[in-house]
């Protein structure tokens, strides 16, 4: 086949609704999420134990330096994970790369987790559990036409017992950062979009658990 024959056959990427009989979704870009598509993502994000999903706009999001000082110093997971620091990126890549977004969807969870600060099979569980629900929201989104659409967790991820890390990574494809690895200042963000949060005082609380998904 000569080079003339196979521009023909591609597809394009802004392809319009119809390809044969099947429908497809066009590629989306700046135009913010339906309130039927936050429903369809709640209703979706309930079975990981997700309560609310919340858009904004990208610009509400802190990046600060300090951050990242929290993971270097008084984190088991610094230098022992894929999703954390230094094998995240830095703090300038991050502001390149939140630039080429312009919506962000805070996903909102609770727990009881009376085992806080222990390495539990029960905490890993529910990690994994509020990881797969923001990586499956990311997929979601993708379909619908957010190719952008790129999720950051909440926690370190847990998906082994032991993260391989700095031998490869065991699910590359379930692999994502944490929203604090990228020097986002979490409370900041939330204040800036009008979410209250405190401190948990005593175990027995309820905690809250935040992750995010980015787009266009
Ligand atoms: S999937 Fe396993 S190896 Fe990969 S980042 Fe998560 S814990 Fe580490």
């Amino acid at each position: 086949m000569n080079p003339a024959e196979c521009v023909k056959k591609i597809v394009p990427l802004h392809a319009a609704a119809d390809i044969g009989n099947k429908k497809v979704k066009s590629f989306r870009s700046n135009v913010g999420v339906s309130d039927r598509l936050l429903e369809l993502l709640h209703v979706k994000g309930k079975k990981y134990g997700l309560e609310s999903i919340i858009s904004f706009d990208v610009k509400e999001i802190v990046v600060a330096n300090w951050v990242c000082l929290k993971c270097r110093y008084g984190c088991s997971q610094f230098n022992s994970n894929w999703s954390c620091p230094p094998a995240t990126p830095d703090i300038s890549e991050v502001r390149n790369l939140l630039a080429e977004y312009s919506t962000a969807l805070m996903l909102v969870g609770s727990q009881k987790c009376n085992e806080f600060y222990r390495d539990t099979n029960k905490k890993r569980i529910d990690q994994v559990r509020y990881w797969k629900g923001t990586v499956t929201l990311e997929r979601q989104l993708f379909l619908e036409g957010y190719d952008k659409a790129f999720g950051l967790v909440s926690g370190a991820c847990s998906l082994c017992k032991k993260c391989a890390y700095p031998e490869n990574c065991k699910f590359p494809m379930e692999k994502r950062p944490t929203v604090e690895s990228l020097s986002i200042d979490l409370v900041g963000t939330l204040k800036n979009i009008g979410i209250g949060t405190q401190v948990a005082m005593d175990l027995k609380e309820t905690f809250k658990y935040y992750s995010m998904i980015l787009l266009d």
